[in-house]
């Protein structure tokens, strides 16, 4: 897509400057057994800028026996909890002490916003004080059992190895929201993190030695989904899959991790509506729709793709929409004034060009963008226009399946009745705003979404301690919050007769 009239991003990143990285295995930096590297790109100038493992099953094999063996090991099986949460706050410590180098690595691998993957990255030690601070507190329970004679307590024990599998939109943050509770619940974990941003993973593992993890409680495989991905998830020493992805890759997940009748969490995609009353604060609801869709270059799994607008204000808040929208500046995503970034990968890039041919073709109406950025200061990056359509039907496939880009489908709606029918019907579930002054709307609205997470009036806001997660095809499970531990454990049930006396062995007690 590069032309050469096109002013180039290119910096110093000369391939024999490149940082050849390793994989974390056992508590050791390794090679992959295939000998082999591949190359990340940089998504702002479109070059190679570090060498990535690429591993094969062999690795997976090493790094699943590594972590059943720390499973195992009275260095980490043996500590109590509060130990155990201690070293999650350690980590959070010197996390935070890396956090901006950690930011950077994350923006120039994946092309995000500095000002966005800084933040992320500053953010990520609340989730391990947060778990760490939970898990000398995971309690059982005595249950007033019903038979006379015998005491029945519960213990929640850990699952395992967890199988940690992440996109490349937030590395580290998603990750964090697997390890954090992981790792507090007592497991071990090996994490195969995306082949197109696995650089602040590869990282970020430093940390956990530098923290004193035991060897071989957290191992860092990296390589392709089809290859490594597959072998982690089918391993029959893993016991849970804890997946972030899409959805089309959730379902081939969770169907290899059926067949190990394994435990599994899946946060998958979205196409989540932003929905706009004629009572809210217009000003406000549309810096929210902008924020919803044109933050992090559409490239969440909670963007806001649909705004649905209430047919009174509807002139006018697309009006104020399109003038907001058109000041976005684009550029180089390490310079913190720059407001839209380009998107991640080259087949990204292809896939949201196509869904705006798509969406031009099915007769929705381009009121802005539409097409590769080719602003100078874009260069030579995967950069789309932040793209607005308005005429857009619900049942239009750019209402209704997930772009991941800077593209907004605007529909218009009459009432509380349509707005609700049009934001749930797709086979997504995973976020919705609402934008209204009217507390009973508000509630309404809240209780009536098909969604894992309803924002009023405002968006895009996430919490170590709120649960996160979708319905229906947008996943499985809770990551965040107290409810998110629950996730890594499992109920044993424990029966002590206190009688002394044998009941008669041939009927059950
Ligand atoms: P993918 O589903 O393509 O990949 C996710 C991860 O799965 C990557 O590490 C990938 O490896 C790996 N993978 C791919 N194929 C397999 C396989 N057959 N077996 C096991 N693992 C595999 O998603 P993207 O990386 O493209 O991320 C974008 C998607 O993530 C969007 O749909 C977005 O909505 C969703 N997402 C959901 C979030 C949520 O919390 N609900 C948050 C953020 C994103 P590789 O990269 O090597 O292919």
């Amino acid at each position: 897509m590069a032309t050469s009239t096109r002013q180039t991003n290119a910096a110093a990143e000369k391939p024999e400057e490149m940082k050849k990285h390793r994989l974390l295995i056992g508590g050791n930096w390794a090679e992959p057994s295939t000998g082999k590297w591949f190359e990340s790109m940089n998504p702002y100038t479109a070059r190679p800028w570090a060498l990535v493992p690429r591993s094969a099953k062999e690795d997976i094999n090493r790094a699943v026996a590594a972590a059943k063996a720390a499973f195992h090991d009275p260095a980490w099986r043996g500590l109590t909890a509060t130990a155990r949460g201690h070293l999650l706050r350690k980590l959070a410590d010197l996390i935070a002490a890396d956090a901006e180098r950690l930011g950077k690595i994350e923006s120039t691998d994946n092309g995000k916003l500095i000002a966005e993957m800084a933040a992320q990255v500053r953010y990520i030690p609340q989730w391990f004080h947060y778990f760490g601070g939970l898990a000398d507190k995971i309690e059982g329970r005595v249950i007033p059992i019903d038979k006379p004679g015998v005491f029945n307590f519960t213990r929640e024990e850990p699952l395992g190895v967890v199988a940690a599998i992440t996109p490349w939109n937030s590395p580290l943050l998603l990750a964090t929201w697997k390890l954090a509770p992981a790792l507090a619940a007592g497991n071990t974990v090996v994490w195969k993190p995306s082949e197109f941003s696995s650089v602040s993973a590869l990282e970020f593992g430093e940390l956990f030695e530098r923290a004193g993890f035991p060897p071989g409680v957290v191992n860092i495989v990296t390589g392709f989904g089809n290859e490594v991905g597959e072998a982690l998830v089918t391993h029959r020493d893993v016991a849970k899959v804890a997946f972030t992805g899409g959805d089309k890759t959730g379902e081939q997940v969770y169907a290899m991790a059926a067949r190990g009748i394994k435990h599994v969490t899946l946060e998958l995609g979205g196409k989540s509506a932003n929905i706009v009353f004629d009572d809210a604060e217009v000003e406000e609801a549309v810096k929210g729709v902008v924020s919803g869709i044109f933050a992090a270059t559409g490239q969440t799994c909670i963007a806001g793709s649909r705004a649905l607008i209430h047919r009174p204000i509807y002139e006018q808040f697309v009006e104020k929409l399109l003038a907001l929208a058109k000041t976005a500046k684009m550029g180089n995503p390490l310079e913190t004034s720059t407001q839209v970034g380009p998107v991640t990968t080259q087949p990204q890039y292809q896939k949201v060009l196509d869904y705006i041919r798509i969406a031009k073709e099915e007769g929705a109406v381009c009121a802005l963008g539409g097409g590769p950025a080719k602003r100078p200061e874009c260069g030579d990056g995967w950069f789309v226009e932040p793209t607005i359509f308005t005429g857009v039907k619900p049942e239009m496939r750019i209402a209704q399946e997930e772009v991941f880009g800077p593209v907004l489908s605007i529909i218009p709606f009459e009432d509380e009745e349509e707005a609700i029918r049009i934001a749930n019907d797709t086979m997504y579930g995973l976020a919705a705003g609402v934008w209204t002054t009217s507390i009973r709307r508000a509630l309404t609205m809240s209780e009536r979404l098909a969604a894992g997470t309803v924002w009023v009036n405002t968006y895009r806001a996430v919490s170590y301690m709120s649960p996160f997660g979708g319905y229906k095809r947008s996943g499985i499970g809770r990551e965040s919050g107290i409810d998110a531990i629950r996730e890594y454990l499992q109920t044993k049930s424990v029966w002590i007769d206190t009688v002394g006396k044998a009941p008669n062995p041939f009927v059950m007690r």
